[in-house]
This record gives structure tokens, C-alpha cells and sequence, in this order.
């Protein structure tokens, strides 16, 4: 049971043209059990953030906690924290269920304590997994293997389980269902997790908060919603999302909002809460409204359906920019419909143009 906390961790590492900082001033908690997705572009500083907690770097400045004590200066091997990266290193002279078991044998614990936790992990790693057990390193694939290291990490009970994209190997299918095992696992055993990926979708299904890193610094922690309705600046909201978020430049004076050499009058509420002046617009491909009286001509270049969602995407331009609009499969028709489409104004994101700020947001769904 730990909870954790990071308090301004600063990391420079020494680089050809100086000090290069890989982390500028984190500050983070993450309650016991939880497990929190880092998400951001490579070389944002995922990696660096989890060797710092796990005591592989020292921070240059800042404070780690586990549980309120301070774990700063403890060296790694006594932080008790399980950690499985993209390369499975499990002990080739043993089967699987001798990896799982080594820890046991060597730290106080009866055969009975080992017996039971590794049944009980292996009955959530799934029937098939049994079968790994009996069988050694070098006769499992990459993703069986990675399996193994897993199930070997959990079942020493971690203080905190650090994961560095530990399915970003494995083929789309073996990541898909070695994902659903690992948030089983980690449901089921209520170990305090940071959960490393490039990949957005797998940190959301992942994360229970997610946290959006650049550049050294985090930009917004919170769940789906909080990022996706009401992000913090235009990088999350482009980061979060799939399609990638359509950005308009606009503008907006007396009421009005000014696209590309047109207008329309703004919803009262927004008139009233967005500064006069130029700001980028934000629209989600699920955000625009066909057959609008004021609507425009979307041109659409191509178009991909996704029956299974019962949408279709189109892709396109619209005023002159690029855009990606998605709309219910039975509306999605080349019609005139498609003549006079427009953003739905009241669910858009607006940005300031000079810095990334968010202006003006709907907020999720639900609170409408
Ligand atoms: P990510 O995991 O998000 O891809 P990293 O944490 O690996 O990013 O790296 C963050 C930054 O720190 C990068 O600019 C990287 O080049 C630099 N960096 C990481 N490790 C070292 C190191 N051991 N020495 C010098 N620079 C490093």
C-alpha cells in the first residue's frame, strides 16, 4: 500500500552543450493504487521520470515520497519497486514458474506463501498461461516471454510497479490481449502504477489518470474527459484525440467569430467569455453540423467508413483548410447536405493564437 509523491523533481543531464534538463520542475501525486498513463512524444522524459522513482537517477533538485517518507536518497534495491521495460530479462536457466518463484526463495516466505501467490497470479494471467509455467525462456515467443516478466514483477507485491512500454514489441493482437492482462493484474492486486507509453490509446485504457508530458514538464493530469473536453492548452487537446483535432485560425469582434473572410454570430455565451482579437479554433471531427442555413461546402477528398463505430470519416477542405469531419454513416452521403456544413460552435475548444491557453471550452457532455 503506497501512494506517491514527487515534489518540483528536477533532472539535468550533462550533454555536449552543457546541462540538458530532461526534467523541469514535476510535481505529482499518485494515490495508492492507482495507476497513472504518462503519455508524450519521445524524448519528453517518460523514462527519466521512472528511473528518478525508482532511484536508477538521482534528481538534481526535488523530493520523492513514498507514503509521506522520503525516499530521495534510498538507493533503488531498498525502494521495493517492480519494474518491467520493453526487454523481458527473465533467468534463462529457469522455467517460468521458477522466475516467478526465485524472489520467494531468497526473502522470508513459505513455500505455501510462493505456492499461493503465484497460483493466484497465474489464474489471472489467464488458462493459457498455466502452460507457460512448465516451460523455459528460450521456448517462449517475445510476448509470452513478456507475460512471464510480468506476472514475475506483480507477484512480489511491489511497493510501486513502474513500466516502461513494456507491450510497444509485441505484435497488435498479443499487445491487445497482454494489455487486458495487465490491468487485470493491476485491479486485482492494487499496486500504485506508472504506466509508460507513446501511444494514447493504450494510456487511456491503461491509466485511471493519464498525465501528458513535453519537453521535461507535465501539462495536464486528469482523466479522459478532463483532457479531451477541457484540456489545458492546444498541445493536449492535439496530443488526446483520434482524429487528431481540426485547428482553424479565426477571429472574433462584436459578437461575431471570423473565418477565413466569412462571419457568424457567436452563441451569447460565448460572445460574452472569449477576448476580442484573433484565437484558434479547435474542432473535433465529431463536432460539425450538417445542413446548416449558414453552413459552407465541404469538398471531400476521401472518405473511410467504420461501420463497426457506424461512422464515416471524411476527409477534406473546408473554407480553404484541411480538415477531418466525422459524421453517423447514414448522413455521411455526398449530398447537399455536405453543402452546407458548419462547426458546431458551443462544443468547440478556442484557443488564444499567440500561446497555446485555452480560452473557452464545453466541458464534457454530461454537464450540459
Ligand atoms: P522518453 O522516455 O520520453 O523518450 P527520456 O526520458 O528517455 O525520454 O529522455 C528525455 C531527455 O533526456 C532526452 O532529451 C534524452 O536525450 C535525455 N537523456 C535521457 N537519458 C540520458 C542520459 N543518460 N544522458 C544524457 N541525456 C539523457
Amino acid at each position: 500500500m503506497t501512494s506517491l509523491r514527487l515534489a518540483h523533481i528536477v533532472k539535468d543531464y550533462d550533454g555536449p552543450g552543457g546541462r540538458q534538463p530532461a526534467l523541469r520542475d514535476i510535481s505529482l501525486e499518485v494515490a495508492d493504487g492507482e495507476t497513472l498513463a504518462i503519455v508524450g512524444p519521445s524524448g519528453c522524459g517518460k523514462s527519466t521520470l521512472l528511473k528518478v522513482v525508482a532511484g536508477l537517477e538521482f534528481p538534481t533538485h526535488g523530493r520523492i515520497y513514498y507514503n509521506d517518507v522520503d525516499m530521495t536518497e534510498i538507493k533503488p534495491q531498498d525502494r521495493g519497486v517492480g519494474m518491467v521495460f520493453q526487454d523481458y530479462a527473465l533467468y534463462p536457466a529457469m522455467k517460468s514458474k521458477g522466475n516467478l518463484a526465485y524472489y520467494f526463495e531468497h526473502h522470508a516466505y513459505t513455500h505455501e506463501q510462493m505456492e499461493e501467490r503465484v497460483r493466484r497470479t497465474a489464474d489471472l494471467m489467464g488458462v493459457d498461461f498455466q502452460h507457460l509455467l512448465g516451460r523455459f525462456p528460450e521456448t517462449l515467443s517475445g510476448g509470452e516471454q513478456q507475460r512471464v516478466a510480468i506476472a514475475r514483477c506483480i507477484v512480489r507485491d511491489p511497493t510501486i510497479f513502474l513500466m516502461d512500454e513494456p507491450i510497444v514489441n509485441l505484435d497488435a493482437k498479443r499487445r491487445e490481449r497482454t494489455r487486458i492482462e495487465i490491468k487485470k493484474l493491476l485491479r486485482a492486486f492494487q499496486v500504485t502504477t506508472l504506466y509508460v507509453t507513446h501511444d494514447q490509446q493504450e494510456a487511456i485504457f491503461m491509466g485511471d489518470r493519464l498525465a501528458v508530458m513535453r519537453a521535461g514538464r507535465i501539462e495536464q493530469v486528469g482523466s479522459f474527459d478532463d483532457l479531451y473536453y477541457s484540456p489545458a492548452n492546444l498541445f493536449v487537446a492535439t496530443f488526446i484525440g483520434s482524429p487528431p483535432l481540426n485547428v482553424l485560425p479565426a477571429a472574433v469582434g462584436e459578437g461575431r467569430l471570423y473565418l477565413a473572410g466569412e462571419s457568424w454570430p457567436l452563441p451569447p455565451s460565448l460572445a460574452a467569455s472569449l477576448p476580442p482579437g484573433p484565437l484558434r479554433l479547435g474542432v473535433r471531427a465529431e463536432h460539425w453540423l450538417r445542413d446548416q442555413e449558414d453552413g459552407r461546402p465541404l469538398e471531400v477528398s476521401h472518405s473511410e467508413q467504420l461501420p463497426t463505430e457506424r461512422i464515416a470519416l471524411l476527409y477534406g477542405t473546408w473554407l480553404g483548410q484541411r480538415v477531418t469531419v466525422s459524421l453517423p454513416l447514414e448522413q455521411a452521403g455526398e449530398g447537399a447536405g455536405l453543402r452546407r456544413l458548419r462547426p458546431d460552435w458551443e462544443q468547440l475548444l478556442y484557443f488564444a493564437a499567440d500561446d497555446e491557453r485555452l480560452l473557452a471550452s464545453p466541458g464534457p457532455p454530461d454537464l450540459f
